[in-house]
Order: C-alpha cells, then sequence, then structure tokens
C-alpha cells in the first residue's frame, strides 16, 4: 500500500495511473476503521482498477467539539487493517494540506430543503463542513467512482446531488449498512458506549426492521407513531424518525409517493448520537 501524506505526491501517482487509463475508486472516512469501512474498500476493488482510502477527521463538520475531541484515533491500528486487505493507496494529509492558507471557508453548497432537515436540524453547520471536505477530497482524487455508506443516508444523498450539481465526472456508489450480529449499524462511535448502553442501541435497528415490515400493513404516520413509542424508553433521546423519499429525501405521508422510501433516525444514548436508517421500499 503507498502511503502519501501530500496532495502534490498523490496527485502525481494517481496522473500516473490515470494517463495509463485506470480507473480510481475512492472511500473517504474519519478513520477508527470497521467492518463498514473495510466493506467500502471492497466494493471499491470490485469495481475499479485502484482503490484509494483517505483518513481525515475533518474539524469543519463538527459542530461539537467535544464530539471531535472524543472522536477515536486509531491511525496504527487503520493502517494494519487497509495493508491486510489489500488497499493501493491510502491519504494521510495533515488540516494544512486539506486546507492551505487561502482556502474559501465562506464556500457554502446549496442544497435547499434536503439539508434542512433530519441530521441538518440537529447538526447546524454539519453539512457545510461535509461537502466541503467532500468537494475538497473530489477535487484532489479525482477518482472515477466515490463509494459512501447509506448508513449516513442524507450524507449519500447531499454528495450524489452535489457531484450532479457540479457536473463531476465522479460518480457515487451507495453501500449497505454493516451491522453487528444483534443488528447495531457499526460505527467508529460505537467504543464509546458502556455496556448497559451497548445492550440497549439493538433496540434502534430492531424498530427500523419492524417499520419495513409495517410499512406494508399500516399509514406511514401509523409506521412513524409505533416507532417512536418502542423507542421512548428513559436512556433514549430520539432526535428524529423520520419517513421520506430516498432520493430527494421529502417528507412523504404515503407509501405510494416515492419509488424508494426510507426511514431515517438518530437517537441519543447520553452524549453519543446513533444514526441507522432502514429501506422501507427500493427501485430498482
Ligand atoms: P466515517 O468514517 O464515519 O466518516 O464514515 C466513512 C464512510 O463509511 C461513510 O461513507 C459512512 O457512511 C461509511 N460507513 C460508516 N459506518 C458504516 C457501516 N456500518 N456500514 C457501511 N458503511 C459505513
Amino acid at each position: 500500500m503507498y502511503l502519501f501524506k501530500k496532495v502534490a505526491d498523490l496527485q502525481a501517482h494517481i496522473g500516473t495511473l490515470s494517463t495509463q487509463g485506470a480507473t480510481i475508486g475512492f472511500v473517504p472516512t474519519m478513520g477508527a476503521l470497521h467492518q463498514g469501512h473495510v466493506s467500502l474498500i471492497l466494493e471499491a476493488q470490485k469495481k475499479t482498477d485502484y482503490s484509494v482510502c483517505s483518513i481525515f477527521v475533518n474539524p469543519t463538520q463538527f459542530d461539537d467539539k467535544k464530539d471531535l475531541d472524543k472522536y477515536p484515533r486509531t491511525t496504527a491500528e487503520d493502517i494494519d487493517k487497509l495493508t491486510k486487505i489489500g488497499t493501493d493507496i491510502l491519504f494521510l494529509p495533515d488540516a494544512e494540506e486539506i486546507y492551505p492558507p487561502g482556502f474559501d471557508f465562506d464556500f457554502r453548497f446549496n442544497f435547499g430543503a434536503m439539508a434542512q432537515h433530519m441530521e441538518g436540524a440537529h447538526r447546524p453547520g454539519h453539512f457545510d463542513g461535509m461537502a466541503q471536505v467532500v468537494k475538497r477530497l473530489v477535487e484532489i482524487v479525482t477518482p472515477d467512482y466515490i463509494f459512501m455508506g447509506q448508513k449516513d443516508f442524507q450524507q449519500q444523498a447531499l454528495v450524489k446531488f452535489m457531484l450532479k450539481e457540479m457536473d463531476s465526472k465522479t460518480q457515487l456508489v451507495r453501500c449497505p449498512i454493516i451491522r453487528e450480529s444483534d443488528g447495531l449499524a457499526m460505527s467508529s462511535r460505537n467504543v464509546r458506549l458502556n455496556e448497559k448502553e451497548r445492550k440497549l442501541a439493538s433496540l434502534i435497528s430492531k424498530t427500523l426492521f419492524e417499520a419495513q415490515k409495517e410499512a406494508r400493513q399500516f399509514s406511514l404516520q401509523e409506521v412513524k407513531r409505533r416507532a417512536l413509542r418502542k423507542l421512548d424508553i428513559p436512556e433514549f433521546e430520539v432526535d428524529y424518525f423520520e419517513i421520506v423519499d430516498a432520493v430527494s429525501l421529502a417528507q412523504i405521508d404515503h407509501f405510494d409517493d416515492a419509488q424508494s422510501v426510507v426511514a431515517c433516525t438518530t437517537v441519543r444514548l447520553g452524549p453519543i448520537r446513533l444514526l441507522d436508517n432502514m429501506l422501507l421500499k427500493e427501485a430498482f
């Protein structure tokens, strides 16, 4: 595996590969890698000639400074995992490489209503920071494909929209959520859960799996009511449970109002926010 810390070195290497006609698959991450991240890299390896993973804990997308400070950093283990699975290139920049002097921090991508609810409503500025770093990384890596997890449903929908608006050559591939054996969606933040919280956390995916079945039987309002009732335990604070069009992210009232429908939720256990979602209906 090649490891690059400097933009210029990475670009020189990718430039050589591209002139040889090779395709590039890119997986941006914030490290503390788990099987979910690994699945994205394996997908990139299947679909493209060279897999590029980046690890960069982007400060501009953290609305909560404490969350940034506590974000797990496990670079040595990450390098080991990436090497073992045969990743071709790791980009490990520091903040000055991503945000050099003169960087336009005022850049705001206009996502309209897509970014104003769910995560957008609960993490002010988060999507501005996310869009800033993804745009910068895509411009550096110039991949043919970017692989992103369904786990962060709103994020991947926004990036897909942004790439289209930018007329970028990069296409987004959405990859399925990898779960623990009890259903909990894998997340770098799961290591911060204590034993009791870790057990309770599986109620989130259980509720979503049930919602997937209930969507065939009940109105969406009823599906949502039932889900909120199940998640109503003292240890949980539900930021939102929304059922939306999986492409436009617009809220819908009826199952037939969209070709693809997704239920998205974020539940807080103390300071830890756990995101999960479930496609209730998918267009092929
Ligand atoms: P992060 O390091 O949390 O920023 O995530 C980097 C990428 O990994 C994003 O595209 C996430 O959606 C994806 N990802 C995170 N958790 C999972 C998971 N459990 N299954 C699949 N992809 C995931």
